[in-house]
């Protein structure tokens, strides 16, 4: 029986050969802080050495190597590179079910802290190298590969520093990494796999409100920091901002929303806030992937006032997770606040907390066809849909270092489906993958290679 357009037995020795790779860089325990990447990056290096692949660590300090490395055609043509980090985030061994760096096989599924994010991309990308390789390298152009590090907690020695000091290794026209992108919705028949084409931001910001202090009994309404504080946090809460459709949310509208009518008014700016509320009755689990598309979200997170229950406090703050679009600027966000703080007739501070900068890559374009054709050869009823994911990644950097460079966040789940990932399992106790999927993973990114540089 053939599985993927491979022979059974080949079947068993591509999985055989990804899981080895992948279970050994799971056991490396990389938690970030501190990472000890170079762990991975050696098991990394050994694996191309033997399959004929030169790499080379580059990187700031010794237990934080990166290994990039790249293989050329027999003929002139574009570069892809394939990047994704090894470091992951902090697990709590007592939340999970089997030891978080076992790198344990069960159930069908391969288990570990990394098993989603990203490991099993980092290890099938690397066995898809080796195929190409071994099968002589026949295609046009070159492929990259890079096994960075440092994504989780900091950004000082990986992809942002190789984009500054040694640009060549990730200089390239394509670029596949981690993001949204292969999560699958079955959408009308058809399963509908995310492309993560960009990046929301963050604008995240604190409210300050001033008033008299004093002794709890004798209250001041009409000059209370923590009533003030509570009116914005709710104002702000409970706002919809001006809803934008760009060109990228219209086409996964398109893709995701099948009534023609209420599509229609989604992608319509004036009605889509009120489509976007009924999407969330008939199917939440869409709507949670739109509505963040329509425009900037504001959530309170953390409020601070006070220190006894018997003492009016003079101050009060509150913090607001803010999210922004590629179409929108800080600035922008700072009066939209402005928009609604002001008829509530408070006195409020404003002051940043985090601000980063949304970015995006266009689609479609070569690669994102390339990706749709090699799905719907071995994945018959696959339909893809470019989208803003609300989580960033590495790719940033790169798009904003080579803004040529067309880079997407993808890595396909054919088996398991978004909701019985329960939207993913990245930074979750008991992450895992299942074993087919990880399998097809690096086949689906050797065949990418093959037919984007045909
Ligand atoms: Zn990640």
């Amino acid at each position: 029986m053939a599985l993927y357009g491979l022979e059974a037995d080949d079947w068993h020795a591509l999985g055989r050969e990804v899981v080895d790779l992948f279970t050994a860089l799971l056991r490396v325990d990389t938690t970030n802080p501190p990472g000890n990447e170079t762990a991975c990056a050696l098991l990394l290096k050994d694996y191309l050495a033997t399959n004929g692949i030169a790499s080379e660590f580059v990187g700031e300090t010794a237990e934080r190597q990166n290994l990039v490395a790249r293989l050329d055609g027999v003929r002139p043509g574009p570069t892809l590179t394939f990047m994704g980090h090894t470091d992951v985030v902090p697990a709590d061994a007592a939340e999970w079910s089997v030891p978080p760096f076992g790198g344990i096989l069960k159930d069908g599924y391969v288990w570990g802290c990394g098993a989603t994010d990203m490991k099993n991309q980092v290890a099938a990308e690397a066995v898809a190298l080796a195929r190409l390789k071994r099968s002589g390298a026949d295609f046009a152009g070159t492929v990259k590969y890079a096994a960075t590090v440092d994504e989780e907690h900091g950004d000082h020695c990986g992809v942002r520093w190789l984009c500054q000091n040694e640009p060549d290794t990730l200089r390239s026209d394509y670029l596949i990494n981690e993001g949204m992108g292969g999560l699958w919705l079955p959408i009308d028949g058809q399963k509908v796999f995310l492309l993560a084409a960009g990046e929301k931001a963050f604008a995240q910001f604190r409210i300050r409100t001033r008033g008299r202090g004093g002794h709890a009994s004798v209250p001041e309404k009409e000059h209370s920091a923590v009533i003030d504080l509570a009116r914005a946090v709710v104002a702000l809460g409970l706002y919809d901002p001006p809803a934008i459709v760009s060109p990228l949310t219209a086409q996964f509208i398109d893709a995701v929303v099948t009534a023609a009518d209420l599509r229609a008014r989604l992608k319509d700016p004036r009605t889509a806030r009120a489509a976007g509320a009924e999407l969330r009755r008939l199917d939440p689990e869409v709507a949670s992937l739109v509505e963040p598309l329509l425009g900037a979200t504001f959530t309170p997170t953390m409020l601070h006032a006070g220190q006894a229950v018997n003492v009016i406090p003079t101050r009060a703050e509150a913090c607001i997770d803010c999210r922004i679009l590629p179409e929108m600027t800080a600035d922008g966000t700072r009066e939209l606040v402005a928009t609604v703080l002001e008829p509530l007739g408070i006195d409020w501070e404003f002051e940043w907390v985090d601000v980063t900068t949304p970015n995006a890559s266009p689609a479609p374009t070569a690669l994102s066809e390339s990706i749709a054709r090699v799905l719907r050869r071995d994945v018959p009823d696959a339909l893809l849909a470019p989208m803003c994911s609300g989580s960033f990644t590495d790719s940033r950097w790169v798009r904003e270092y080579f803004p040529d460079c067309i880079a997407y966040g993808f890595a396909p789940y054919v088996v398991e489906s978004f909701h019985a990932m329960q939207g993913g399992r990245d930074h979750e106790p008991d992450e895992r993958i299942l074993v087919e999927d990880v399998t097809y993973q690096a086949l689906f990114f050797e065949r990418l290679a093959r037919d984007l540089l045909a």
